[in-house]
């Protein structure tokens, strides 16, 4: 039997995805235990390389938002959106219009503190903490239904999140009982690590590097993650590379671990 997940409480000691990611992606908040995991995967990656799933994910995280901004999407509701960075949703959403809603969702309690320095004095933003694993307490969260009309369209962010989640805990039903509840018009962003096509030595090392963390990653056959946007209409250029969504002509090269896209509701 699959044990209902209980939210973390901060541990310095423990690595976390949220302060490791925060350190391939350049951030300050991080400890010496998530470091370590971060060094394993640069020293993996080679020095200069190691950074490329990481930040071609947060590359395409923006691109996927401003083109649901220049899809009518006013509403945002961010899952597993990490530590907050030097651009993030919100500041991306509100450049365009200030009254559009964002909802951060995490279940690290570090990330929610951050997060809510940031946007506690913010009427159309706000954060909780809670486990995507758990979608009916996200879906019944006061945070989200005071902020959140769900007749109107919806982005869903699912950035980087449910490699995280274990098959035991049906990541596509996940997106299935999220995606059933959102307007015509709105949008699932979803990216996910792969190991398609990689020396399979690589990938083991790559998913070893995580193995001491409080949640493993699971690469998946981008033939499975296809099936995440059922219900769906993915939008051109379909499920791709992140570096290849919709990306400018100088965007550095795809590393080949990383399948996203963006799909579209439309009943
Ligand atoms: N979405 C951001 C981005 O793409 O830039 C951050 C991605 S980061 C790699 C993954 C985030 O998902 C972390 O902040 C982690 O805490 C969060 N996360 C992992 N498993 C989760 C779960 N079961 N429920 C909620 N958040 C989770």
């Amino acid at each position: 039997m699959r044990e209902e997940p209980a939210l973390p409480e901060f541990d310095p000691a423990i690595p976390v995805i949220a302060r490791v990611y925060d350190a391939a992606t350049g951030g300050k908040n991080h400890l010496p235990a998530d470091r370590e995991v971060f060094e394993k995967m640069r020293n993996l990656f080679g020095r200069d390389r190691w950074v490329t799933p990481a930040t071609e994910n947060r590359r395409f995280l923006r691109r996927a938002v401003r083109y649901l901004l220049n899809a009518g999407v006013r509403q945002f509701i961010d899952i597993g959106c990490g530590m907050p960075s030097r651009v993030n949703v919100h500041d991306i959403v509100h450049g365009v219009d200030p009254t559009a809603k964002v909802v951060y969702i995490d279940y690290d309690p570090l990330v929610v503190t951050h997060y809510r320095a940031l946007v506690h004095a913010l009427p159309a933003a706000t954060v909780f903490q809670a486990d995507v694993r758990q979608p009916e307490n996200i879906l019944s969260h006061p945070e989200l239904t005071e902020l959140i009309d769900f007749a109107e369209p919806v982005g869903l962010l699912l950035v980087a999140v449910l490699h995280f989640v274990a098959d035991e805990y049906d990541p596509r039903g996940i997106v299935a009982r999220l995606g059933e509840k959102l307007a015509p018009g709105s949008h699932l962003v979803l990216s996910h690590m792969s190991a398609d096509g990689q020396d399979p030595r690589i990938a083991e090392q790559f998913t070893a590097a995580f193995a001491n963390m409080r949640d493993p990653l699971v690469m998946r056959p981008r033939a499975r993650i296809a099936t995440f946007f059922d219900g769906f209409e993915l939008v051109p250029p379909g499920l791709a590379e992140g570096a290849e969504w919709n990306a400018p002509e100088d965007e550095p090269p795809a590393s080949g671990w990383l399948a996203v896209g963006v799909g579209r509701r439309t009943k």
